[in-house]
Order: structure tokens, then sequence, then C-alpha cells
């Protein structure tokens, strides 16, 4: 990159000031990693100091199959599939039970868009794990999931948020965000939830109170102009609304799962490659730049590794997901050995020995317990260092 230019972002950067669509660009453009993650980590340091924020969850999937086929999942089955299957109401509050010793504090929900089950099944499903567990946030379903239900129940969006609301949603997922790009989108998404729709229904949420987070799909057909419009567009819904909690890079994944079938679903595995872990520090890094208006920046440790994940608090993350005990949308795609369950004592160590303070948060990121500070890194190097996967 240009000297001038590169002195011009940092000094950007250091007053605060905001970063244009081609500020974006130019920083996707270096290759200079450092540099990139000095400048993301002065602005998160700037608004999180030197915490960590992370929650104990539980993700559930209640149905796997799906009317769509997006171009890039590996985790949808068609009825009559041999690994199908959908959850009745017990099922899911058993699944859930099993947690109950964990001090668990939410459980995110995300389903396929299941052609049959009827609209009144998602209320029915939200009231009883509430009742089950009443002191557990439920975070539920991606704005494509609340199409979807307009379309099976004849219902608005406003009436099927407020009976969600009723059943105790506290947060919609920000799944179904991908790319929001039409040029890139229409090759691998295969429903009907667009731009329009996906900020529509968050924007409806944020208007009843309700906060919710937000990402994106990287790594894939898109480029690195795609990931820039796509922030851009989240960042003006949020001066607009206020309403994102989050916004959280999804790593996408080639599908090497040994499946019951032996199937590959991602139809779009042989013209891509996975983003290298470079590329995500990278995409983690401009994204703190760009969206000035979201306090917080996720990584989701179950796509990138543990290892990353560390280093990712260095690039801008300063969120980590989660204590998951069970993730089936990733794990059906991925055989890199990353584990699916951790509990919040490997979490506060993964922190502490990053060199970052754990911070448990809820649903809406207020705080739910302050941990201690991390040792040195002098002290710690003299100690044995447990090697992350
Ligand atoms: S990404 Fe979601 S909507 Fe698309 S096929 Fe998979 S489960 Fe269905």
């Amino acid at each position: 990159m240009d000297v001038g230019l590169k002195r011009e972002l940092e000094q950007k950067v250091y007053a605060g000031e905001r970063l244009s669509r081609e500020d974006g660009e130019a920083l996707y453009a270096s290759d200079d990693l450092a540099w990139l993650g000095r400048l993301a980590h002065h602005v998160r340091t700037e608004k999180n100091g030197d915490r960590v924020m992370f929650n104990v969850n539980r993700h559930l999937n209640l149905t796997n199959v799906c009317s769509a086929s997006c171009a890039y999942c590996s985790f949808q089955r068609k009825p009559g599939e041999k690994d199908a299957y959908t959850m009745r109401v017990e099922q899911a509050v058993a699944k859930a039970l099993e947690m109950k010793d964990e001090q668990l504090t939410e459980l995110h929900i995300v389903n396929g868009l299941h052609p049959t089950l009827p609209w009144r099944y998602y209320p029915r499903v939200l009231k009883e794990l509430k009742q089950a567990l009443p002191n557990v946030k439920l975070k539920a379903f991606t704005a494509t999931e609340v199409q979807w239900f307009e379309k099976i129940s004849g219902l608005t969006a406003d009436a099927i948020l407020d009976e969600l609301m009723e059943a105790g949603l506290e947060s919609l997922t920000g799944g179904g965000a991908e790319i929001f790009d039409w040029e890139v989108r229409q090759h691998i998404v295969d429903h009907a939830c667009h731009w329009e729709d996906w900020s529509r229904i968050h924007r409806l949420a944020h208007s009843k109170g309700l906060r919710t987070p937000s990402t994106m799909l990287y790594g894939h057909i898109e480029e690195p102009r795609h990931r820039v419009d796509h922030v851009l567009r989240l960042r003006e819904l949020q001066d607009e609304t206020g309403g994102f909690t989050v916004f959280i890079p999804l790593r996408y994944q080639h599908d090497f799962h040994d499946s019951a079938d032996g199937k590959i679903r991602n139809r779009i595995q042989a013209q891509t490659k996975m983003a290298s872990p470079a590329e995500s520090l990278k995409t983690f890094a401009v994204s703190r730049l760009m969206l000035d208006n979201f306090d917080h920046i996720k990584c989701f440790w179950v796509m990138h590794g543990l290892s990353l994940a560390q280093l990712s608090l260095n690039f801008g993350v300063d969120d980590l997901d989660g204590s998951v005990v069970e993730y089936k949308i990733t794990h059906d795609a991925d055989s890199y050995g990353t584990p699916n369950t951790m509990h919040r004592d490997d979490l506060l160590h993964l922190i502490w020995d990053a060199g970052f303070t754990p911070v448990e948060r809820d649903t809406r990121y207020q705080v739910v317990k302050e941990y201690g500070a991390p040792v040195s890194m002098a002290e710690r190097r003299s100690e044995p260092q447990q090697v992350w996967a």
C-alpha cells in the first residue's frame, strides 16, 4: 500500500473518524497484517479495554429439514433422507434440560425451513423451553426463519415477533445474512430472504426493544469489496436503530464431513477455497475498523479453532462464543478436530492464556460476572502453557 494512504488511514483511525467504502477496500488490499491488527486493536481497546466477553450457551437445532438448498449448506436435509430429523417439543426440552447443571444463560436456536411443521410449533417450543429453564434467555430464529413463518402462517412479521416475544423470545439470531450483495447472493442463497427482508425484520425487532446480533459469511466466492458493502449496510442500519449487539464474521466451511450417506452437499466446493487464518484475521480487523457504531466483534471459535480465536483477540475481537456443548451446523462440515464442547473453565483459561480479562455476559451483553485479570506474559512463560487445538 502507498505509504501516504497508509498514513492517511492511520490518522483517520486514531482520530476516530468514520472510514469510507474506499478506505475499507484499501484496508483489505493491504498485506500488512501486523499493521491492520495494530489499528483494530487500538479501536478494540478504546471500546472494550482488555475485556473479552463470553456467555455460557447451548446451540439447539430443532430440525435439519429445509425447503431451501443454499449452495454452501451441508446441514440441510430433505424430508425422508436417512439422517433428517425433527424434534418433538418434549425432545427439545429434554435436550435443553441435559444442560441444567451447566449454569447455562442462553439457548441459541436455529433451524431449517421445515416444509410441513405448522407455525404453532415454534411459539410452543419457546414457551415450553422457558417454562423448563426460566433463567435461560432464548435467542432464537434467523430473519430468514421469521420470513418463513410469515409464509406458513399468513401473519405479518409484526404479529409473529409479538407472539414469539410473548412466548419468551429475547433476541433473534444473526444468521441468514451471508453476503447481502446480490451479485454474490444469487449464487449461494436459495431462499427468499434477502437484504430488504433481513433488514426489515431486524429493524422491526429493534423497534420492539429486542437487541440482535449480525453476521457475514465470508471466504467463498465473494470479494473483499462485497464484505465492505455488507458491513456498510449494517453500519447504516445500526445508525438508524442502534439495536445490533455484535458483528460476527463467519468463516465459510468446506464440507469434509463423513456423513451417514457420504454425500458432499456443498455445491460451490469445487470453485472455492476456505479463508486462510491470515484472511480471517484481516476480516476481523477490517470489520472492527469499519463498524465504528458496533460495540462488539465476535469470534465463533468453532469455525476457527482455538489458537486462531486467541489471536483474533489482538485483531479487533472482544467477544467469544461461547460454551457450546453441541453445534451441528458447522460440525456437519468440519473435520479439523476443533472440539465442539467447551465449558466455562476452559473458556476462562483460553482468555487468560491469551492475555485478556474474561467477562461473562448475558444475551443482551449485560455483565453476569467479572473475572480476574491475566497474569503477565513473563509469568506465564515460566509456567507450562496449555496447547490449544
Ligand atoms: S442455510 Fe439455512 S435456509 Fe439455507 S439450506 Fe441451510 S438450513 Fe436451509
